[in-house]
């Protein structure tokens, strides 16, 4: 899916955005049920051949519990880093038996509150915390399910920020320390051995490198196999790219084709963890010109969406389409316009130099915002939180009311 296919002639499905600026306000986050479903379906589709695999979306990406709620309608499983996300999870009625913790900094009570749900797996990330996990599981009388994060030392090739596979980063376990860990894992009566996985970055392109690290993983699960301690399932993170302005990213089974090529006839579960593939194309983020201001250098186009809102561009220069919704009446001159927000800092751009003709009070689009968009956002400047919608055909459900002043103070509490 590319950017530009979830928004036609102004419309998300049968919706005109005009509708939901009049009706919700801006800014607002937009999904389309439609482009979600699709995309869950490629990856089902893709999986055709392993009927028992299963997709794990990862909450980070989008936890409103609307998609989550579609998501786990769907068959879906969750990917979760934290107990906020597996409260997420649970209240949006997602099956704890489809879920794996991964994350590098797992709590006691968030360890404590994933056992008592019977989770799927804890994707441990170091000695420490299966040390930790042994233990607290040990104490509650209960067996915890297991997989340890391999850090396969492979080079995505991504944004250096979400490049986790490499030996310097913090995730993972190294493959020899992961034999290790396996072997005393293997003599804890209070740990289950469920599987094996790995997370090597985000927004990749290329299928290689996470076919490269298939292939590590697939070494180590037959070395443990050999050595008694059987592996049920290989969980291979997510990480696959979207198309956000040119970038030939693969389709799902073109991305997976080699990745079950080196899985051939063995007997493993699958596991993938998609995030963004699931979501990114699938919303767009909804803002209006406030003003433009027309400096002696750049021509600002400032908008009521900001980095508070989409982190992405000032977080790590990503770009997003921009497109005109609605054109204004008058007729207007086009500029290259840095796309701007009301925030507080030079940083505080959505676009760069891009060729619009605007107008005040036009509509903007702000694409490919499905994914690491609302999940990311905050209230900085005391900016209350966008609003999002859901469209589904020709109706369209708030799935979350814009903020309040009084939410912005509610844990609060003054001096007097
Ligand atoms: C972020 C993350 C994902 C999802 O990554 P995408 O690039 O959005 O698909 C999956 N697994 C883990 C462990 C993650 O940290």
């Amino acid at each position: 899916m590319t950017p530009h296919q979830l928004l036609r002639d102004g419309h998300i499905e049968a919706v005109p955005l005009a509708e939901i600026a009049r009706l919700y306000g801006t800014p607002t986050y937009v999904y389309s049920r439609a482009a979600l479903l699709a995309n869950y379906s490629a990856w089902r589709a893709a999986l055709a051949s392993h009927p028992d695999a299963l997709i794990c979306y990862a909450v980070k990406a989008n936890g409103n519990l609307a998609l989550l709620d579609l998501f786990a309608r769907a068959g879906a499983g969750f990917d979760i880093v934290s107990g906020g996300e597996l409260a997420r999870v649970l209240a949006a009625g997602g099956d704890p038996a489809k879920v794996v913790f991964s994350g590098v900094g797992k709590r006691e009570e968030e360890m404590e509150a994933a056992l008592a749900a019977g989770i799927l797996c804890f994707n441990v990330e170091s000695a420490d915390e299966l040390f930790t996990l042994s233990a607290l599981a040990k104490k509650l009388g209960r067996r915890a399910p297991v997989s340890l994060r391999v850090n396969p030392d492979i080079d995505a090739g991504t944004h250096p920020y979400i490049a986790t596979g490499l030996a310097s980063a913090k995730f993972g376990v190294p493959v020899a320390e992961a034999l290790e860990l396996y072997r005393w894992a293997s003599q804890e009566p209070s740990l289950r051995i469920v599987g094996i996985d790995c997370h090597i970055g985000s927004q990749l392109l290329d299928p290689a490198p996470a076919a490269e690290a298939a292939k590590r993983l697939l070494a180590l699960a037959d070395r443990l196999t050999a050595e008694g301690i059987p592996i049920e399932h290989l969980d291979l993170g997510g990480g696959l790219g979207i198309c956000y302005r040119d970038e030939a990213a693969p389709t799902v089974a073109d991305y997976l084709a080699p990745i079950l090529a080196a899985v051939s006839a063995r007997k493993l579960r699958l596991i993938f963890e998609p995030g963004r593939s699931l979501v990114g194309n699938a919303g767009l983020l909804l803002t209006r010109v406030l003003r433009l201001k027309h400096g002696p250098v750049k021509h600002f186009a400032i908008v009521d969406a900001a980095m508070n809102d989409l982190a992405r561009p000032a977080l790590y220069d990503a770009w997003h389409e921009i497109v005109k919704v609605v054109s204004s009446e008058a007729p207007s001159e086009a500029h290259r316009y840095e796309i701007v927000g009301p925030v507080c800092e030079t940083g505080d751009f959505l676009g760069h130099d891009r060729l619009l003709a605007l107008a005040k009070g036009d509509l903007l689009a702000i694409l490919s915002a499905g994914a690491y968009g609302m999940s990311m956002s905050s209230n900085y400047n005391a900016r209350p939180r966008a609003a999002e919608v859901l469209v589904d055909g020709h109706t369209h459900r708030l799935i979350r009311r814009r903020e309040t002043f009084a939410d912005l103070i509610a844990a609060e509490t003054g001096l007097s």
